[in-house]
Formats: structure tokens, C-alpha cells, sequence
């Protein structure tokens, strides 16, 4: 006998074709979890169907049998969000972009490029590059995640201190509504005030609002030059100290990353680079730009560091020892998760001029609540990630982890911070959103979602 389940299915089978829609246990198994390692644990939640469009048009008339069915429907990148972002409700159906995966019109003299939401990011970054362009959004997960999904959760990464995130780079959006209606926001112009502003609303939205179909960018000339310090330090507070510092004395360098103890020895040990594992904790930093503003810059940020008792600096020597560096410091997450079961990142921003303190407060947390955690961010910008390693069978630990997340998330908030700065909100941080949003902030946030998906279709259980 048919039930509505089969008919939905059935009927998306007709839109997409048989090819893209499965339904097989073991590859509905496979979307049940995502890179958010600290949330898996209990009966895998299921979707219903899995199914891969290849226009805005298939997604229209999916959405619009979605709505028909009261299907809810979960959007999906590459699944390398770290907050549950894509973790699926009981028979929903995962709705993956990856095929839309065109760089549709890279536009010289306007200085933009049309992607659609497949899109891998480091590829966007390898064609632009080739023209001399440069999109700076880089979130270390850029040779798997999408464009799609940086849109959804405005994600970061290491150049956000000079450049922004991805909310900064976008003019326009092309979207599918939850009842398959296809809007165009913003302009293709730099400046545009016309009615409010969908495009900033939509991005960070999370799947909770539309559907991404394709984007303008904008872009940036790539910068002529660069140089990459490495400072060792042999205290913690000093190497945060020093990033205040570097900022305070005028100088925004392109990247300054921060790393502890328990991340340099991961790395080291997942990479083989020749980090200080003795080291309490090093920073990383990029200056680009003219060649002689970099010499200028790099002097006085050697000055600063000296002042600020840093045990060593290292210049990277040329191109290959500069990737090096930096391809050591995007394997920080995937160097750490090899330590135990579980990872939960935490994701806070404070002022910079909070950051030591918020360093020093969440190693505090650390070992109050006798916890392995290691910490790396983009301290340039106030963003530290938090790692605690557990195993969520041991549940004495885990009732310590979340006592720590709660008072690092705290802690965050009362430095004037917020709780997630890049990596959103999704499933894992939603029961902590009261400590930073107001009531009346959220209940204007509710009336936004109910406007947009009033059968609160779109990944449910996520953020609002
Ligand atoms: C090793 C590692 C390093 C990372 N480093 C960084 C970092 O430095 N900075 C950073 O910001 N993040 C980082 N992340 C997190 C993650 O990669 C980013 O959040 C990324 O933007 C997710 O892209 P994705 O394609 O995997 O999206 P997914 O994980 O598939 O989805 C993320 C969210 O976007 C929604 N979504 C996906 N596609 C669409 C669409 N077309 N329309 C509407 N909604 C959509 C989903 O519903 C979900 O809510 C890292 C993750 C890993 C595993």
C-alpha cells in the first residue's frame, strides 16, 4: 500500500530523476551525522530520502512538494559544519546542492564572480587567483566545503582579521523559499539601499530561511607579497598579550593565529613540521600586501613580540616553507580529533582586547573541570576555539564537559563576546542562545522564520 512517505518519494523521484534520490539504508546512515563529533551518540536519526537536484527549478518544485507533504527538508554542503548543523529529523529529506557546482561568470572589470552553491571553495580561490583576484574567505575546511555552506553559516577562517568573513564578499543571492517561491536579493552594484537588506538576513541563516541557488561575489586584487612569522612563547598569557599588542601598534596583518600547547603537539605529531612542541604556545601571523609595507610591518611586529618575551621568531624562508605553516595550522582540527572519541569545539569571539583574558579563563575552565582542551583561533580577531576531547559513553566526564562549555560560553558573554563566531549555531549551541540573545531580539527572529517558512519546514531544530 502506498503511504504519503512513498508518494512524496515517488514523486520527487519525477522532478530529479531515479539517479539522484536515495533511499538505501546504509547511504541514509552516512547523512544521519555530520563533522559536529561531539553529538553523535544514541539511535542515529534517519532522514527519509537523500536527494541531489541540478537547478533552482528541481528545487523549486521540491520544496513546493515538501510543502504538500509537510516534508521537513534539510539543506546540505559537504556536512563539514561543526555545530549539528545538518543533522537530519526523523523522515526528512537531506536536500544536497552539490551538484550546482558552476563558477558561472567571473567578471574582471566589475571585480565579481557568480557561483552557484556547489561550489568548492579552494577551487573558487584557485580560479580567481589565476586572474589575480582573490576572494579572502578561507575556513580551513576549504578543500571540501562549499560555497553553499559558507553562505548558510557566514563562515570565517584565518583572514577574517583583515578581510572579513563571507557576509563581507556577498552583493547578491538567488534563493528558493520553503514553498518553492525563487527570490533574487540584493544588487550587483556595490552600493544599493533599495528595501531592506535579504541579503545579510539570509546569509548565516543556516538552511532555517531559503535555499542558496547561486551568489555574486565580490572580489579583491590579490595582494602582491607576503611573509609568515612563527613566535614561540613560553607563556601563554605573553603570546596573548602580544596580539593585542601587534593591533594596538597599527598593524593588521592578514592572518594571526594563535595556538597552545596541547594543539602545537597534535599538529606536530599529525604533521611533521618541526613545531616547538616544548612551546606554551605560538602565534602565526601573515603580512601582505607591498613589499616594503611587509618589511616595515614585519620589523615592527618583531619589536612588539621582543617586548613581550617571546622566545623565538621565525620568518618563513620562501612559498613552500610558508604553506607548510599554514597547512600545519588547518590540520589543528583534524590533528585533534585523533586524541579521543569526542570533540566539542567551542567557537566564542570577544574584543580583542578580551582575548588573553578569555584564553586564560577557558584554560582555567579546562582544568577546573580536570579536562583535556587544547585552544587555537584566529586571535586577530577575537575567535577562539576551545577544543574539549572526551568520550561521550563516559557520562561522569561528560557531565563535567558540559558544565565547561556552559561557563566558557558565559565567560564569553560577559567579556562582551559572543558564542559562536563562524562555525553557527545548528543543533549543538541552540539550548545556549539564551545566554546571549534577548527575548524580544529572539521573538523578532521567530517572526522573521514564521513569515519566511511558516510550516517550519526548513532544517528544524536548528537555532530558532
Ligand atoms: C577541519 C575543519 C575545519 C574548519 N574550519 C573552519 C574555519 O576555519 N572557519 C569556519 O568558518 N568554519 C570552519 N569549519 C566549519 C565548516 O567547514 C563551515 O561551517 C562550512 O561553511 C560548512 O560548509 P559545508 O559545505 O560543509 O556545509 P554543511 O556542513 O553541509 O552545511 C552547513 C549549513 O549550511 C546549510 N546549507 C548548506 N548548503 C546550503 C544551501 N545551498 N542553501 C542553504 N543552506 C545551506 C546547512 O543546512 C547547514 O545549516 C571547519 C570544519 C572542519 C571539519
Amino acid at each position: 500500500m502506498s503511504s504519503p512517505k512513498n508518494e512524496f518519494i515517488a514523486r520527487v523521484r519525477e522532478v530529479v530523476g531515479p539517479r539522484y534520490v536515495d533511499t538505501r539504508t546504509e547511504e541514509l546512515f552516512g547523512y544521519s551525522y555530520d563533522a559536529s563529533f561531539g553529538c553523535t551518540k544514541g539511535t542515529p536519526v534517519l532522514p527519509a530520502v537523500i536527494v541531489k537536484p541540478a537547478n533552482k527549478e528541481e528545487i523549486s518544485k521540491l520544496m513546493q512538494l515538501a510543502t504538500a507533504y509537510r516534508i521537513p527538508v534539510v539543506p546540505r554542503g559537504a556536512g563539514s559544519n561543526n555545530s549539528g548543523g545538518t543533522l537530519p529529523v526523523d523522515g526528512c529529506m537531506v536536500l544536497e546542492t552539490n551538484r550546482l557546482n558552476r563558477i558561472l561568470e567571473l567578471d574582471k572589470r566589475n571585480l565579481t564572480v557568480r557561483v552557484q552553491p556547489g561550489v568548492i571553495t579552494g577551487q573558487l580561490h584557485r580560479v580567481v587567483e589565476a586572474e589575480g583576484l582573490f576572494y579572502p574567505p578561507d575556513p580551513a575546511s576549504l578543500d571540501f566545503c562549499t560555497i553553499g555552506g559558507n553562505l548558510a553559516e557566514c563562515a570565517g577562517g584565518p583572514r577574517g582579521v583583515k578581510y572579513g568573513v563571507t557576509r563581507d564578499y556577498v552583493l547578491q543571492l538567488e534563493a528558493v523559499l520553503a514553498d518553492g517561491t525563487v527570490i533574487r536579493t540584493g544588487t550587483q552594484t556595490i552600493k544599493g539601499v533599495t528595501g531592506y537588506d535579504l541579503t545579510r538576513l539570509l546569509v548565516g541563516s543556516e538552511g532555517t530561511l531559503a535555499i542558496f541557488t547561486e551568489a555574486l561575489l565580490r572580489l579583491i586584487p590579490l595582494p602582491q607579497a607576503h611573509h609568515t612569522i612563527l613566535a614561540v612563547y613560553d607563556d601563554i598569557r605573553a603570546a596573548a598579550d602580544s596580539v593585542g599588542a601587534i593591533i594596538a601598534g597599527g598593524i593588521v596583518p592578514a592572518c594571526l593565529e594563535f595556538m597552545d600547547r596541547v594543539l602545537i603537539k597534535c599538529v606536530e605529531e599529525y604533521a611533521h613540521i618541526g613545531l616547538p612542541t616544548e612551546a606554551e604556545a605560538v602565534l602565526l601571523l601573515d603580512l601582505d600586501g607591498h613589499p616594503a609595507a611587509i618589511a616595515d610591518e614585519a620589523l615592527a611586529v618583531e619589536k612588539i613580540c621582543r617586548g613581550l618575551s617571546v622566545r623565538d621568531l621565525h620568518s618563513a624562508a620562501d612559498e613552500e616553507q610558508r604553506q607548510q605553516l599554514w597547512a600545519a595550522r588547518r590540520a589543528a582540527f583534524p590533528a585533534i580529533v585523533r586524541l579521543r572519541p569526542n570533540v566539542l569545539t567551542e567557537d566564542v569571539v570577544v574584543p580583542r582586547d578580551k582575548f588573553a583574558d578569555m584564553v586564560m579563563q577557558a584554560q582555567g575552565i579546562g582544568e577546573k573541570y580536570q579536562l583535556l582542551v587544547g585552544m587555537a583561533g584566529h586571535a586577530g580577531d577575537g575567535n577562539l576555539h576551545v577544543e574539549i576531547l572526551t568520550d561521550e559513553n563516559d557520562e561522569v566526564e561528560m557531565a563535567r564537559v558540559q558544565q565547561a562549555v556552559l561557563e566558557i560560553l558565559q565567560t564569553a558573554v560577559e567579556l562582551n563576546g559572543t558564542i559562536a563566531g563562524e562555525h553557527g549555531v545548528g543543533r549543538l549551541k541552540a539550548p545556549y542562545l539564551g545566554l546571549e540573545i534577548k527575548k524580544e531580539v529572539m521573538a523578532t527572529m521567530q517572526a522573521i522564520k514564521q513569515a519566511l517558512d511558516p510550516l517550519g519546514l526548513l532544517n528544524p531544530g536548528k537555532f530558532i
